[in-house]
């Protein structure tokens, strides 16, 4: 820390320079940021620190707070704006607070933390440097702090306004929270005070390069800062100091909340052979009316607020394919929730809903899910065993010797390549994959009943009529026939996920 002396010079030059106490504080090197937050501290802090008598205190507390009253120091009251700070710590910034609430009420979300981001004009960075300049002119060797020294004016904004807020609304102001509050702010003088950076260094500004450029786009931040960088032996030549007084001051135009996205994941089953996993839409037109997707979806969506839900399943069925057994894995991806709190009850009101408002689908095992759960269920489509029951219609009449020959083949390895029916929208390939085991049954003399497990990826269809030679073997070949298939459900999917409700309360955690 500087001396007292120098202290008093710094504090002496800055207020003539019309800096406000917090930029004077700031340009002392104080790093505490709670030293900063309330107004009447500050005054405290700097007088303490260059040791003047405290029964003045009291005076420039009263004079603080009504401007009106005879001013020791006038200069402090001039109407511009603070020089360094462009007006953003020595009020706008303690006006935050009930804006935010304001805000965040109105956006609905529910929070028991918050991050706060703010933006603000590059002018601040400009300013800082050269008040950093001047201070150097004027006090030589004894001052000698570069940026890094001292707190930024954005460091500074947001401790002010997150600790206001977080008082007010008795939440935590905590880097690692997934609500974020988003402050931006607006200063029209930009181009102005940063105008002479690009006459000098016109390399710095790569916008100014392009077509149909406007004006503001050129002074980008990096730009600026690179400018400045730049021209850094300089920069006392360009611009004279003190910094002028700015005629407008900065100020805080926008509030935005986002919340970070929460996943809940269960399982479906579709009773149905005319209904599609996703919406089917063919150039342009609606093929049928719904979609397991969005009958899962408007129920998620009537009962939780979110700006969008994405949903997405581990694999799909074809359409005239039903879904049977313990269900498909699917996953609801919520984008800005504004809701946190997530009992079982309310899952379950949700899943018995949806169950009741259709019969061509169920749901099951809905529940909350981290993140990382959602990256488990990715891995897991790569590896999960399927089984299947096709019903298949052959041309020659069965016997009990072709289901003893089916059901004896394990581990039969087959060359697919990509069916003719996904080659629009799959790489043409030849696949290997196993078909685990099979279990047949005659159901006529043309009518097989066939069990199938698979390894993930398998074409059963594929299989059972050959796709014109290109899946082998395949039943036709494998019993000196030809087949086709009638009917496929897929009948489990052997993949344990989501975890079990209830089995793991922390994943309950928001
Ligand atoms: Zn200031």
């Amino acid at each position: 820390m500087l001396n007292k002396s120098i202290l008093k010079q710094v504090k002496e030059i800055l207020e003539t320079a019309n800096v406000c106490n917090r930029c004077i504080l700031r340009f002392f090197g104080v790093k505490e940021y709670t030293s900063y937050i309330s107004k009447t501290d500050i005054e405290k802090s700097i007088k303490l620190l260059v040791d003047e008598q405290s029964d003045d205190l009291d005076k420039t507390q009263i004079s603080q707070e009504d401007s009106t009253n005879d001013c020791p120091s006038a200069k402090r009251f001039s109407p511009n704006p603070c020089s360094s700070c462009l007006g953003i710590l020595q009020g706008a910034c303690d006006e935050m607070p009930s804006k935010l609430d304001d805000a965040v009420v109105k956006s609905q979300h529910k929070f028991k933390d918050f991050i706060l981001q703010v933006s603000l004009p590059v002018v601040v960075d400009l300013r800082d440097r050269l008040f950093l300049l001047y201070l150097e002119e004027k006090l030589g060797d004894s001052y000698s702090f570069d940026e890094e020294e001292i707190p930024s004016v954005k460091d500074i904004c947001k401790w002010v306004i997150g600790s206001q807020y977080g008082k007010l609304t008795n939440s935590d102001f905590t880097p690692d929270s997934d609500f974020q509050i988003l402050i931006s702010s607006v200063y029209s003088e930009t181009i102005k005070e940063c105008a002479v950076l690009f006459k000098n260094c016109p390399g710095a500004f790569p916008n100014a390069r392009k077509r149909k450029v406007k004006e503001e786009e050129i002074y980008t931040k990096a730009a600026v800062l690179h400018a400045m960088k730049a021209l850094y032996t300089e920069m006392k030549k360009l611009y004279s100091l003190p910094p002028s007084p700015p005629d407008k001051c900065c100020t805080f135009d926008a509030i935005k909340c986002t919340h970070s996205p929460l996943y809940l994941g269960g399982r479906y089953n579709k009773y149905s052979r005319e209904l599609s996993q996703t919406p089917w839409i063919l150039d342009g037109k609606r093929i049928m009316n719904s979609s397991v997707n969005e009958l899962i979806t408007d129920i998620v969506q009537k009962r939780i607020i979110a700006d969008k839900i994405i949903f997405s399943a581990s694999g799909r069925e074809d359409v005239d394919v039903k879904m049977l057994g313990n269900g498909r894995p699917f996953v609801l991806e919520l984008l800005n929730p504004r809701c946190l709190e997530w009992s079982d009850e309310t899952i379950k009101a949700i899943e018995d809903e949806i169950n009741k408002n259709s019969d061509i689908i169920a749901v099951r095992d809905l529940q909350v899910i981290s993140k990382m759960d959602t990256l488990l269920l990715k891995e897991g489509e790569e590896k999960k065993r399927k089984n299947y029951v096709a019903l298949c219609l052959v041309k020659k009449i069965l016997s009990p010797e072709d289901v003893e020959k089916l059901q004896s083949l394990k581990e039969l390895k087959l060359e697919q390549k990509t069916p003719i029916r996904v080659l629009h929208r799959r790489t043409l390939a030849t696949r290997e994959r196993l078909i685990h085991s099979m279990e047949a049954k005659l159901v006529s003399d043309h009518l097989l009943q066939l069990k199938i497990e698979t390894q993930a990826g398998t074409y059963v269809k594929e299989f059972v009529h050959g796709d014109f030679g290109r899946t082998t073997p395949n039943l036709g070949t494998l019993l000196n026939t030809t087949a086709d298939i009638l009917e496929l459900d897929v009948e489990n999917i052997h993949l344990e996920w989501p975890p079990k409700p209830n089995s793991d309360k922390n994943n309950k955690e928001s």
